[in-house]
């Protein structure tokens, strides 16, 4: 599944290929059935619209254009390519530009999204979402204070979006590791040091992963979009009943808010 930093990846590949302000000419909705209904209504007014910038807001890609706004979330299996002639299957929207390229959103599992507002409207879906993890806003000021008299396991707390947007599970989990910090450990719980420690190396993973990522920016290109998410090289995640690489205690799974957290009893307190 992608998660923020191959967001990422992909809305730079995407700027770096679509390049300066193309126009779209139009947008062809293949199959609307996606998560959410496809608003038709795109076809007939998105057309000659710029693009004036791709940008990122939590995992959902952000289409500027000169009156509206368009809001694509890649679900499970969603991706972006950009080519002259071609379809594929699962192919479900096309925006076609008038440089002569189409932009494809392929989804064979079609639990992405879709939509758009006209600019200056709200949209609800990025409403009460906290901070960026790697903005300003989400400083050590800002997690202490929400931290204080949380009662709710910290993974949990660090994974809410409310509180903070794209700290997916190998994310959390790898934070919590070299934070030293045992996932289930009440949020009020941890000390001042630990908070500082922890908004560090959030940071430092999600930027990690989004470097890796950049790195395969040109394969992006020419795979069209099939690729763009990277592999990862983790600490913990994925390595339960592996030894820690740390203290080679045997690392151990728990559960929590239904998804699975390798920690090390060695290393973790
Ligand atoms: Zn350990």
């Amino acid at each position: 599944m992608p998660e923020l930093p191959e967001v990422e990846t992909v809305k730079r590949g995407l700027e770096e290929i679509l390049g300066a302000n193309p126009v779209i000419k139009s947008i062809k909705v293949l199959n609307p059935k996606l998560r959410f209904p496809v608003p038709k209504a795109l076809q007939t007014k998105v057309k000659n619209q710029k693009i004036l910038a791709v940008k990122r807001r939590a995992k959902y890609l952000i289409f500027e254009l000169k009156d509206f706004i368009l809001y694509s979330h890649l679900g499970m299996t969603g991706t972006w390519r950009v080519f002259e002639n071609d379809r594929k299957k699962h192919d479900h929207i096309e925006i076609i530009l008038k440089d002569g390229r189409k932009l494809t959103y392929c989804d064979p599992r079609k639990f992405g999204l879709f939509e758009y507002t006209k600019k200056d409207e709200d949209y609800h879906r990025l409403d009460h979402l906290g901070p960026e993890p790697l903005g300003t806003e989400f400083s050590f000021d800002y997690l202490w204070q929400r931290s204080r008299k949380k009662e709710v396991a910290i993974k949990n707390f660090i994974m809410d979006q409310k509180i903070v947007v794209g700290v997916g599970n190998i994310y959390a989990v790898e934070s919590l590791f070299l934070s030293g910090i045992r996932p289930t450990r009440k949020t009020k719980n941890i000390t001042k040091k630990e908070c500082e420690f922890l908004i560090k190396n959030i940071k430092d993973t999600l930027k990690k992963a989004i470097n890796a990522g950049g790195s395969t920016i040109s394969d992006f290109k020419q795979a069209g979009g099939d690729s763009g998410y990277f592999q990862h090289r983790f600490n913990v995640y994925g390595k339960s009943e592996h030894p820690c690489p740390r203290c080679k205690n045997f690392l151990k799974n728990t559960v929590l808010g239904g998804r699975s957290s390798v920690w090390c009893p060695g290393c973790q307190k």
